[in-house]
């Protein structure tokens, strides 16, 4: 962390509890799941297990692996050319592990995969059909890399009966270059979530940005402003924490009041739905927020 930077008291979490909490933790010990909810030790388990107000338990689990082939500046995921290759039972073992366990919405997410064909959207595919058999009232998220751009890629995704298509464009156009591995970018991010709209009738999209990494006012306006000419449904701003010394440093911490500015003014430009909080993570109550824009 840039030592002139101080962390302030905003980003300090409560313990999780809560009787949702309890059982979904209690459930998952038997069942052989990796969540990112636990790994990351993300600061929202708590709320996202409890389901909040509307009782939607969502958690995030990750599949294809955990060695990923890219570096990206403010990620602190295991790198390798070669990963391991998936897991061909992945799919099945995951959806029956899923359908027993007490969550209504699931995200699921991975590491980007360059080193496969399609970038590992059949497995993605396979595993949102698996769930969806066992399970057609499970509602599912998935967190997808760019698939380098891959369009053909996305469609087999958005055409597997999932619920919610993510991609994360992460930060504003000018630091794309810093913030992201050479492999991403702004324009590949922005066609690959207008091809997900397009490629299936209905279909919800969404985005994340992170704030604190030097990005201007203007400069977020006009990224959001991007994400809503091509009809993105869901945003979610959240603030850069640096994962170890050895990543990006935060230049700034966004404070509360600034985070409810850019929910208003998401909103007031079209997004169905902008979860904005210095804590907001990408699947952050995700189950609530696709509900609440259903509803919209
Ligand atoms: Fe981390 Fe995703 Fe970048 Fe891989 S592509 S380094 S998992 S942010
Ligand atoms: Fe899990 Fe995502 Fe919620 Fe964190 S924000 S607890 S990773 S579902």
């Amino acid at each position: 962390r840039d030592p002139t930077v101080k962390k302030p008291g905003w980003l300090r979490q409560k313990a999780p509890q809560g009787d949702k909490y309890q059982e979904v933790k209690d459930s998952l010990s038997r069942l052989k799941l990796n969540t990112v909810c636990e790994e990351a030790q993300c600061p929202n388990i708590g709320e996202c297990w409890n389901g909040g107000g509307d009782g939607i338990a969502t958690a995030t689990i990750m599949v294809l692996g955990d060695t990923c082939t890219r570096g990206c500046r403010f990620c602190a995921v295991k790198t390798s050319k070669n990963p391991a290759p998936p897991d061909p039972m992945e799919p099945q073992n995951t959806a029956e592990a899923v359908v027993s366990w007490g969550v209504d919405y699931i995200v699921l997410t991975s590491v980007d995969r360059d080193d496969l064909p399609d970038g590992g959207s059949g497995h993605f595919a396979e595993t949102v059909r698996a769930m969806k058999n066992k399970k057609p009232e499970i509602m599912v998220e998935c967190l997808t890399s760019d698939f380098r751009g891959d369009l053909d890629a996305v469609s087999l995704l958005t055409n597997s009966g999932l619920d919610v298509f993510a991609h994360n464009i992460e930060t504003v156009k000018r630091l794309q270059r810093i913030v992201r591995d050479p492999r991403a970018g702004y324009e590949q991010s922005l066609s690959v979530l207008k091809h997900a709209k397009a490629s299936k009738e209905g279909m919800i999209t969404k985005t994340s940005i992170m704030l604190g990494l030097g990005e201007t006012d203007d400069e977020l306006k006009e990224a959001m402003n991007d994400l809503r000419a091509i009809d993105v449904d869901i945003l979610t701003l959240g603030q850069y924490l640096q994962p170890t010394p050895l990543h990006l440093t935060v230049k700034e911490y966004v404070t509360p009041e600034k985070f409810s500015y850019w929910k208003e003014y998401g909103e007031s430009i079209g997004f169905r739905y902008v979860a904005s909080g210095p804590l907001v993570r990408s699947s952050y109550r995700a189950g609530e927020l696709f509900v609440q824009t259903m509803v919209k």
